[in-house]
């Protein structure tokens, strides 16, 4: 291709994700990254490289992505497609200059307006260590191993990458007391996740099979689920999560079509006892995408990589979440969010939020310049990044940043 990357970038020509983004002017269109630039994809329809200029120009107008989803696989696929033949022309063709936007001049907004966001507990690792902390003799509850857990969130608060997270206040019982107090959270957290983007519709009442679940899988965004571990401790029982976590949710600008993470399929963790017949999954059913976590104390702290983890470890499959969400009729709808719960390892390095990390608050976490976190401080920028690799092919998700404000 003529277009010349540097070794190991995270938007290669095998990834192309998709995004929104404006350049100063306020005019929000789809983009499709690639190296250090962005596709535009307006001006491509423009010029006609999709056919049906009008149209595609206008899909490409939209502030969001969803009414592109919408279309379908076979023209999203076959638009992505036809970005990477130009991309691959053996040298730069006459429209290049006009087409590609430098990312440096982009700013990259939230794709996609979120109908409705579920968050399920899919981290056979996360839910054992937060269980055992409330539980020690019987940290997994006896329904885990049967059902992929999740709750309802909070799609209004969903955020992209870069906006500031402002500490939350609510109720709050202080150490050694019974009764609440209203205070600014002093246990603010975050939690390494992965979503999916429903890329179809469903019919109400109707489930969707386990061996149909790609089809409704447009793709996936690296997700961080801000936690306030105060508040959610006092109010969680017996509903779950409520103010404790819907104050705020950061996304990567980035959706990675799931056709791209194709090569990445792994067997994931064995499933004891057998799932239900509808929750059964044949093949490889995880992905091989590795995470890592950073934090940089604020304002001026150097950053500190706190964890490492890799989405292969999670117990219950994206497939699974979707089939189990969908067995009871519940539909699912064009831009739904569905983001996998904390995504834990096997060892104390690969743990996805601090609760774990500093184990309830009792073992701080060392980070450069002998500073040591809890949980997170006014100032504090934590940011989540992801690439699956393989061969010399390489997936990046972007980075999922958010600092906290007081
Ligand atoms: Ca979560």
């Amino acid at each position: 291709m003529w277009l010349s990357l540097p070794a190991n970038t995270d938007f290669s020509i095998h990834n192309l994700p998709f995004g929104v983004f404006h350049t100063g002017d306020n005019r929000p269109r789809a983009g499709i990254a690639i190296g250090d630039h962005i596709v535009d994809l307006v001006a491509a329809a423009e010029s006609g490289l999709f056919g049906k200029a009008r149209f595609f120009k206008k899909i490409f107008l939209q502030p969001t992505l969803n009414e592109f989803i919408g279309l379908g696989k076979p023209v999203t696929n076959r638009i992505r497609r036809k970005v990477q033949d130009w991309l691959r022309l053996p040298e730069a063709p006459a429209n290049a200059a006009r087409l590609l936007t430098d990312r440096k001049s982009a700013v990259m907004l939230m794709p996609l307006q979120i109908p409705n966001y579920t968050d399920f507990y899919s981290s056979i690792e996360h839910a054992t260590n937060v269980g055992s902390m409330f539980r020690p003799d019987n940290p997994l509850l006896p329904n885990w191993r049967w059902l992929p857990v999740g709750y309802h969130g909070r799609a209004s608060s969903i955020v992209a990458s870069g906006t500031p997270i402002r500490r939350p206040k609510g109720q709050i019982v202080p150490k050694g007391q019974e009764t609440p107090v209203f205070a600014a959270s002093q246990q603010l957290d975050f939690e390494l996740e992965m979503a999916f983007v429903i890329g179809k519709n469903s019919t109400l009442g109707e489930p969707i099979p386990i061996d149909r679940a790609d089809e409704y899988i447009f793709g996936l965004m690296l997700f961080n689920d801000w936690s306030a571990r105060d508040i959610q401790r006092w109010e969680y029982v017996p509903l779950g999560p409520f103010l404790g976590k819907n104050f705020g949710s950061t996304v990567s600008p980035w959706i990675v079509p799931l056709e791209a993470l194709k090569p990445f399929r792994v067997k994931g963790p064995q499933q004891k006892p057998a799932p239900l017949e509808y929750l059964q999954q044949t093949g490889k059913q995880q992905y091989d995408i590795a995470l890592e976590v950073s934090l940089t104390p604020g304002p001026k702290g150097s950053e500190t990589v706190i964890s490492r983890s890799n989405t292969k470890y999670l117990y219950w499959s994206m497939a699974q979440q979707l089939a189990h969400h969908t067995v009871n009729g519940c539909n699912v709808q064009i831009g739904d969010l569905m983001a996998s719960g904390t995504i834990s390892g096997p060892t104390p390095g690969s743990y996805g939020s601090l609760l774990e990390l500093s184990w309830g608050g009792k073992n701080p976490l060392q980070l450069a310049g002998g500073i040591q976190r809890t949980f997170l401080e006014d100032g504090d920028t934590l940011t989540l990044r992801a690439a699956a690799e393989k061969d010399g092919v390489r997936i990046g998700f972007g980075e999922v940043s958010g600092q906290i404000t007081a």
